[in-house]
């Protein structure tokens, strides 16, 4: 379980604040989510957060799979 950065980021930034748990962390010139740290916002959110903020499709893509 956990959301994921994909290569279609742009930087933007927008996703980093609005992380409940602080999972988002910039890493160079755009963002990843820290896998360990993200729990689908759970308690916080119905859905993933960060998903609802992105503009950009495909940017964040959510894994429902535990691996
Ligand atoms: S909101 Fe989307 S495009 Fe912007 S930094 Fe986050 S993942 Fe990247
Ligand atoms: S799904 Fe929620 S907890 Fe996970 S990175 Fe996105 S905003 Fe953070």
């Amino acid at each position: 379980m956990a959301c994921e950065i994909t290569n279609k980021c742009i930087g933007c930034g927008d996703c980093e604040p609005e992380c409940p748990v602080g999972a988002i962390v910039e890493d160079g010139l755009y963002y990843k989510i820290l896998a360990n740290n993200c729990n689908d916002c759970d308690g916080y959110y119905s859905s993933p957060h960060c998903m609802d903020v992105c503009d950009i499709d495909g940017a964040i893509i959510y894994h429902d799979t535990e691996v």
